[in-house]
């Protein structure tokens, strides 16, 4: 394959979309994925509306989604509600968003391909697939969290452990539950609970304690009663994210966690991702296929997604309060509810 202009290592949110938004400005882009087959793991996402609108330009049908005009903080003990945010959301499974995304990309999508030696070569990059060499004028790193790409082209940029460790899952919504809504516990443990399409209810814990099964059920007890049925099969992994926004280097770019992996806090770095691929399309569309697009596109992204960085791991810190400071955290949440 001679004639690739723009090479992307791997097919999550970040990737697809950038492809998406590429090849709709006629780049020649190929997505190179090493897993065997579109990913079907993960549990539910929360789409805000500036990504609902990106995909919305693309023509990405967001269908399968259940729509939500609030988000609810609340107490955990008590069930008090602490804050309603006013929002216009979308939840989804996260398997359905991809096959969203794979609906428009699909045919750029190459599985089961692992590559080597990436190399920026000074007029285009070089790398080795099976068994041959192949070029293109840019590479993009979607590789996630734990970038390879990343690793090659900023040493500097690593992730850190965030403390947290997240459980997710998807299961039937016995609760009836119709807004999302998370709650904090004193302990520094938080469940949220998120409606989604087909009475489905995907759910999420964090938790610092590294507690197992056992207590995490007593601790819930009163706001899911059967938790011990869910936890079993739930996806558990530690939460890492990166200090800041790593830039690529030259003519290899980075995009969604490779470049900005957050903690999930905030529960925006998909969307972040949505967003870097499009601005990432937009940057070539105007500067072309020149190491100037990739850092021009990284200027016009490094500022939200530091802001959003740092807002995530703000909001992890306040959540998981000490105990003795929870009560004047929680009144001074109602104030700001009520302020705004
Ligand atoms: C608990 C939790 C809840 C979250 N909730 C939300 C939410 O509600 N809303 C939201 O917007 N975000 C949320 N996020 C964040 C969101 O999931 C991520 O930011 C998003 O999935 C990042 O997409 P990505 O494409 O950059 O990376 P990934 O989704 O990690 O995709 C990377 C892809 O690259 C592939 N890959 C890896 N290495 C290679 C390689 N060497 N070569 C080729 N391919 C490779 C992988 O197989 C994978 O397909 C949450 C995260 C967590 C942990």
């Amino acid at each position: 394959m001679t004639d690739t202009q723009m090479v992307i290592f791997g097919a999550g949110i970040a990737g697809l979309t950038a492809a998406i938004a590429l090849n709709q400005q006629g780049v020649k882009v190929r997505v190179l994925e090493k897993q065997a087959a579109a990913s079907t793991a993960g549990a539910g996402i929360v789409i805000d509306p500036a990504a609902q609108a990106l995909l919305g330009k693309l023509g990405v049908s967001l269908h399968n989604s259940y729509s939500a005009n609030s988000f609810a903080l609340a107490e955990a003990r008590s069930k008090r509600l602490l804050a309603r945010q006013k929002a216009d959301l979308l939840l989804m499974h996260r398997a359905e968003l991809h096959q969203a995304l794979l609906a428009k990309s699909e045919h750029l999508v190459e599985y089961g391909q692992h590559w080597q030696s990436l190399e920026d070569v000074g007029d285009s990059v070089r790398w080795y697939q099976n068994g041959g060499t192949h070029t293109a004028k840019l590479a993009i790193g979607a590789d996630g969290l734990r970038s390879i790409v990343r690793s090659r082209t900023c040493g500097r940029c690593k992730a850190r452990f965030s403390g947290q460790v997240a459980w997710r899952g998807v299961a039937h919504n016995s609760l009836g539950i119709h807004a999302p809504i998370e709650y904090w516990h004193h302990d520094k443990t938080r469940l949220g609970l998120v409606p989604l399409t087909d009475n489905r209810l995907y759910w999420y814990f964090t938790d610092v304690n590294n507690v197992d099964i056992p207590v995490l059920s007593k601790v819930w007890r009163n706001i899911v009663p059967n938790l011990e049925a869910w936890l079993p099969g739930a996806l558990r992994h530690e939460l890492w994210a990166l200090p800041s926004r790593c830039a690529g280097n030259n003519r290899i770019g980075l995009i969604g966690d490779a470049g900005q992996g957050m903690t999930p806090n905030l529960g925006k770095g998909g969307c972040q991702a949505i967003a870097d691929g499009v601005a990432l399309a937009n940057a070539v569309a105007e500067y072309g296929l020149v190491p100037e697009a990739l850092w021009r596109y990284d200027a016009a992204r490094r500022s939200e997604s530091n802001r959003i960085i740092s807002m995530s791991n703000l909001v992890g810190k306040v959540a998981t309060a000490n105990r003795y400071v929870v009560p004047v955290r929680n009144s001074l949440m109602k104030l700001a509810a009520t302020l705004t």
